[in-house]
C-alpha cells in the first residue's frame, strides 16, 4: 500500500473507533418525548416541555432537549405528557376458582390486559386478597405482571370471595392483617372493608385497628345495611384522616348517599372532608350516578381521587376505563390538571408511595401520553342514563419503567420501510395451543 494512502485509512479507522465509543455519550437517552404539554402537578410543571428517559428512569425534563441525544423519539406535539396513571381501586386478582368472585376468581381481570391501553402504570387491587391468600395473589399476579400491582388487603382473611365468606367477623383479624402488611410494606398499601351487611362496626373497626398498627389507610365500600348505618358516624367517628370512602357518587341500597333528598351535599360529608377523609369515585358497575355526581360537583364537591373499580361487571358498562371516568369528571367541570393530579400525585400520597405519580428526575419512567379529543360525546352512568360531553381523553402512548408498553398510533415506532429484512418468529417457539398437534 503506498504511503500517501495510509493517512485517510488511519483517519477512517480512527473515526470508526470514535463512533464505536460515541453512541453512549452522544445518545445518552433511550427515549425522548418531544413537544408535548407536560402536566406534572407534584413538580409544578404545566407547559410544553421535553421529557428524556435513560436506564428506565426520568433523566431530564426541560423546555427543549436536543433530539440527536436520543435513540428513540416520540412526537407528542398537541398531546399531554403526564405521569403514569395510578388506579386506587381496581380488581385484578384474576383466577379460576369457582365461586371466588374477586379473590382468585373470574370476575377480576388481568392487569396488563387493561392498564396500559388507558395510560395506567399502577393498579391498586382493592381487597381481592386477604391475609390468608395474599401470597397466592403475589405469586400469580403481582410478580407476573408488567403493570405495577399493589394491594389493599381485605380485612376478611380469605379476601373478596363474595357471599357468606365476607360476613364472618371471626375471619376479620386485625393482628394477622397487620402482620401480613408489615411483611410486605410498600406492596400492600392499605386495607379494604367491603360488602359487610350486618348491623355492627366490626370490620371497619378491625380494619382501622390494623391500619393504625401497620400505618396504612383504610378504604371502605359501605352499604347493604338494613336499616342503613350512619354515614356520618362512619366518616366522622370511625375513620381517621387519610382513610377513604369509595363509591362516593353511588346510591346503593342500605347506604345513605352523600347528596340528600333536598339535593344538598350532606354537611357531615363536607365536615369529613375538612377533617381529612378522602373521597374516591370507585365507579364500578353500580356506584356512579349522575343524580349524585351532578349536584355534588355543582356544589364544588369533586373527587379527591378518580378510580375505576375495574372488573368484568364494570368495564363493558358505563365505567369502561379510567380515561372515560376522568372524562366524565372533567365534563362536570374539573380542569384537566386536577384530573391528572387525582390519578397521580394524590393517590401516591394516600398510599405513601411518594416515588410514584410524578416525573421527577431519577424516578422510574412511568409516563402516559394522552390526547384530549374535542367533539360530541356521550357518557353513561350506572343506571344507564346518558350525559353529553364535549371532551374525552384517549391514550396514545404508555411507558412503564422506560419501556413502551402501549403505542396506539406507532408514535414511538420507526417507519416500516427502514426496518431490516428479518424473518419473524422462530422454530424454537412452542406451537400455538389453538393449533392441532401433529
Ligand atoms: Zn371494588
Amino acid at each position: 500500500m503506498p504511503i500517501r494512502s495510509r493517512t485517510p485509512l488511519l483517519v477512517a479507522l480512527a473515526s470508526v473507533a470514535l463512533l464505536w465509543a460515541m453512541p453512549a455519550a452522544a445518545q445518552p437517552y433511550t427515549i425522548l418525548i418531544k413537544g408535548g404539554h407536560v402536566i406534572d402537578p407534584k413538580n409544578g410543571r404545566d407547559g410544553v416541555m421535553d421529557v428524556a428517559i435513560a436506564d428506565g428512569k426520568i433523566a431530564e425534563v426541560a423546555a427543549s432537549i436536543d433530539a440527536a441525544k436520543a435513540k428513540r423519539l416520540v412526537d407528542a406535539a398537541g398531546l399531554y405528557v403526564v405521569p403514569g396513571l395510578i388506579d386506587l381501586h381496581a380488581h385484578v386478582f384474576h383466577g379460576t376458582d369457582p365461586d371466588a368472585y374477586l379473590s382468585n376468581g373470574l370476575s377480576a381481570v388481568l392487569p396488563d390486559s387493561h392498564s396500559f391501553r388507558s395510560g395506567q402504570t399502577t393498579l391498586v387491587d382493592a381487597g381481592g386478597a386477604g391475609w390468608r391468600n395474599f401470597l397466592q395473589f403475589k405469586t400469580n399476579i403481582i410478580d407476573t405482571s408488567k403493570t405495577r400491582v399493589l394491594s389493599f388487603l381485605n380485612i376478611v382473611g380469605s379476601g373478596m370471595k363474595g357471599g357468606p365468606a365476607e360476613q364472618d367477623p371471626n375471619d376479620m383479624d386485625a393482628q394477622l392483617t397487620a402482620m401480613r402488611i408489615m411483611a410486605n410494606k410498600g406492596v400492600i398499601v392499605g386495607i379494604k372493608v367491603a360488602h359487610y351487611n350486618r348491623g355492627d362496626w366490626t370490620p371497619v373497626d378491625r380494619a382501622v385497628e390494623a391500619g393504625t398498627d401497620a400505618e396504612v389507610p383504610v378504604m371502605v365500600d359501605f352499604g347493604g345495611h338494613f336499616p342503613p348505618l350512619s354515614l356520618d358516624e362512619l366518616l366522622n367517628t370511625h375513620l381517621r384522616p387519610g382513610d377513604i370512602l369509595t363509591h362516593m357518587y353511588g346510591h346503593v341500597r342500605g347506604r345513605y348517599p352523600i347528596v340528600n333528598e333536598q339535593g344538598q351535599v350532606e354537611p357531615y360529608v363536607i365536615a369529613a372532608r375538612k377533617r381529612g377523609v378522602i373521597f374516591d369515585v370507585g365507579h364500578g358497575g353500580g356506584s356512579f350516578l349522575w343524580r349524585q355526581a351532578v349536584p355534588a360537583t355543582k356544589q364544588g364537591f369533586f373527587p379527591d381521587v378518580i378510580s375505576t373499580d375495574l372488573h368484568t361487571g364494570s368495564e363493558n358498562a358505563g365505567m369502561k376505563d379510567i380515561l372515560n371516568v376522568m372524562s366524565k369528571i372533567m365534563n362536570l367541570g374539573m380542569p384537566l390538571k386536577d384530573a391528572i393530579a387525582a390519578n397521580t400525585v394524590k393517590p401516591a400520597a394516600i398510599i405513601k408511595r411518594d416515588d410514584l405519580g410524578h416525573l421527577g428526575v431519577g424516578t422510574e419512567a412511568d409516563v402516559a401520553v394522552l390526547a384530549l379529543r374535542k367533539g360530541d360525546f356521550g357518557f353513561i352512568d350506572s343506571s344507564g342514563g346518558r350525559m353529553k360531553g364535549t371532551q374525552k381523553l384517549e391514550c396514545e402512548v404508555t411507558i412503564r419503567a422506560g419501556q413502551v408498553v402501549w403505542d396506539l398510533n406507532g408514535r414511538a415506532a420507526p417507519d416500516w420501510s427502514t426496518m431490516p429484512v428479518v424473518p419473524q418468529g422462530s422454530s424454537a417457539l412452542p406451537p400455538r395451543r389453538n393449533q392441532p398437534q401433529k
